[in-house]
């Protein structure tokens, strides 16, 4: 199965299937895909999209929300970022643009529909998955209900999967609010995580 994946990351890379959806928003931008996996990874990391600086920087997370999410894993960059180990699969692969208050528009379906399919079975069993988000966790856990119930119910998920909040500045008053998460949830993650990748 991992022999299909440097070909899909290269059909991924390159593909434009959103130019005309991304030209008409306010950034009037192009697509730039990043598909961020390797053979070998197991550990899974499933968000929503990339913001407007790892479009422009090409790397995943690349960014504070990116620094607070290394923390909660417990990995530095280096280990976050080595695609033989962690596989960062969001529900599109480019920076969707703003919507009119300036928040970032929702991950294009087309993205989901066209690639994941063939790159989740391409990319085999993953050891350890984390749905970061109400978007991934919609989609991968089948959850109807909202971000806060979905990760506090995080124990029914163990030991191959966790749902987590965005690491977004928005979500620094959830994190207040929840303090559970960061007692309780955080701890458990960063022991899976060091299993998964030792
Ligand atoms: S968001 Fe997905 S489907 Fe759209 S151009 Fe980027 S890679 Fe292609």
């Amino acid at each position: 199965m991992t022999e299909r994946l440097s070909p899909l990351r290269d059909s991924i890379a390159t593909c434009r299937l959103c130019a005309e959806r991304f030209a008409a928003t306010a950034t009037q931008h192009s697509p730039r895909p990043v598909p961020w996996f390797r053979p070998g990874a197991r550990l899974l990391i499933a968000g929503q999209a990339p913001g407007m600086r790892v479009h422009k920087s090409g790397r995943p997370f690349d960014d504070p929300s990116g620094d607070r999410l290394r923390d909660w894993l417990g990995l530095n960059k280096a280990e976050f970022w080595d695609q033989s180990r962690v596989a960062i699969v969001p529900m599109a692969f480019c920076f969707p643009g703003y919507d009119a208050k300036g928040s970032d528009l929702p991950p294009p379906p087309i993205c989901r529909a066209t690639w994941h399919d063939a790159l989740f079975e391409a990319l085999g069993p993953l050891s350890l998955r984390l749905y970061v988000g109400g978007a991934a966790q919609r989609y991968h856990l089948g959850t109807k209900t909202g971000v806060t119930e979905t990760v506090a119910a995080w124990r029914d998920h163990l030991p191959h999967a966790l749902p987590l909040p965005h690491p977004s500045w928005r979500n620094t008053g959830w994190l207040k609010r929840n303090p559970w998460f960061e007692a309780e949830l955080l701890p458990v993650l960063r022991a899976r995580v060091r299993e998964v990748l030792t």
